[in-house]
């Protein structure tokens, strides 16, 4: 392939971070199902742990279909280098480890996946890390949160459970002046929507479990490095800046430069906390990546759709669908996610909790489930489910209020979604 004629975004996703097998001209990614690797000989071996060569070890650290999905994904969101984990969850963690510790924090919207929420709020606190929410809406907000402690800024691109478009430049500007990176969970969007990285983000993390698989068959997740952020710039990040002492003493920052951050999640993150993505897993998440933008084209068409005549029946409050004329979001969706926002929001049901539960209870097409991004069309109520560890303030903020449910719009033909959608809805409201 030619170095000079960049290749646009439907060939990356078939071709990038692969090539045919070079041992048996395999044409698709073979499934490398083996822990090890035969070292050439003890030299070999020697330059391979200390980072002088670079190939495979161990497969907690390295396999080559992980590797290929994960340069595909770092292809895809423009990156500079970036590995697969073994969750979505496992991906948030991956990316923070390096530079978080005793006493410090983050700054978080408040709007994020559930099951975020509960990581960064309950979990977070057994490593003395601390996530402070904020509203990303009110980049004052965020601006006031970061302190001297403060190691990252987080957000989602296309924010649970709405659906809401994070006004990513705006985010950006404000973390680099404080000198911290920016961290965007990308799930919701895909690169085909968003490119975070593009918008001034330093990390992008994903669950690939989502939209990259698309077919609901494998948990998995991914952190993508920009390898634009200067580590060596303070003395905030001695995970780069100062020699390592879980690696021999390695200053990664200055023996790696812009790959710094990817390695020393591969070298140290992987190798430590083992959040290891399996070759099978990442074989069906490559299989599903090869037709990314053919889904997430239909995703957003039909969703736009089913918004649309959701939002014009009498027995509907609300639909938060950012692609809909009368969001507050939808000026800023058509600058942050111009293919349109995604395929994932919330509805509000006249007759509140009781009608949400009976509208889940009569659909036959939908799936109820604690998922999203499948080809399936999934509907959950967030309230008694993803957001119930949270206070109902919190649910209201998070937009996951008890009378609203939120749909996930699949790639089904929009007329069937849609007579599933009314006549559960007549069963609900009767
Ligand atoms: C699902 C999801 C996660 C968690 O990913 P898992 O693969 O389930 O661990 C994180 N962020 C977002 C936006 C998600 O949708």
């Amino acid at each position: 392939m030619s170095d000079e004629r960049p290749l646009s975004f439907d060939t990356l996703q078939i071709h990038a971070g692969t090539e045919p097998d070079p041992a048996t001209g395999a044409r698709q990614v073979p499934i490398y199902q083996t822990t090890a690797y035969v070292f050439k000989d003890a030299d070999h071996a020697a330059r391979l742990f200390n980072l002088e060569e670079i190939g495979y070890i161990y497969s907690r650290l390295t396999n080559p279909t992980v590797g290929a999905l994960a340069n595909r994904i770092v292809a895809l969101e423009g990156g500079a280098g970036g590995f697969c984990c073994s969750s979505g969850h496992a991906a948030q963690i991956m990316a923070l480890f390096p530079l978080m510790g005793p006493g410090l924090n983050i700054v978080a919207s408040n709007k994020l996946y559930g099951g975020t929420v509960t990581q960064f709020t309950q979990t977070f606190k057994r490593f003395g890390w601390e996530a402070k929410l904020v509203d990303f809406d009110d980049p004052a907000a965020v601006e006031a949160a970061i302190d001297d402690n403060t190691r990252a800024v987080f957000c989602e691109s296309l924010a649970n459970p709405a659906g809401v478009p994070t006004d990513i430049p705006a985010i950006a500007a404000i973390s680099d002046k404080a000198g911290v990176p920016l961290i965007v969970d990308n799930t919701s969007a895909t690169p085909y929507l968003i490119k975070p990285i593009e918008m001034g983000a330093t990390i992008v993390v994903h669950s690939t479990t989502k939209y990259l698989t698309g077919n609901g068959t494998v948990t998995g997740g991914c952190v993508v490095d920009s390898g634009n952020f200067d580590w060596m710039a303070s003395d905030k990040f001695p995970s780069f800046s100062q020699p390592e002492p879980a690696y021999h003493g390695l200053t990664f920052g200055a023996a790696l430069g812009p790959m710094a951050y990817t390695f020393h999640g591969i070298a140290i993150g992987l190798r430590d906390l083992g959040m290891t993505m399996n070759p099978q897993g990442a074989h069906y998440t490559l299989m599903g990546i090869e037709t990314l933008s053919l889904r997430m084209q239909r995703h957003v068409e039909n969703a736009q759709k089913v918004a649309e005549w959701l939002e014009a029946d009498d027995r509907i409050e609300s639909v938060s669908y950012a692609g809909l004329p009368s969001s507050p979001y939808h000026d800023r969706a058509k600058a942050i996610s111009p293919k349109g926002p995604g395929a994932l929001f919330t509805v509000g049901v006249k007759g509140g909790y009781e009608a949400c539960v009976k509208l889940v209870n009569n659909l036959k097409l939908f799936s109820h489930v604690a998922n999203l991004g499948d080809t399936r069309s999934l509907i959950i109520h967030s309230a008694s489910t993803t957001h119930r560890q949270l206070n109902e303030e919190q649910q209201i903020a998070a937009g996951a209020a008890p009378n609203v449910v939120r749909i996930s719009i699949g790639t089904e033909d929009p007329a069937d979604i849609i007579a599933d959608l009314d006549q559960a809805l007549a069963a609900a409201t009767a």
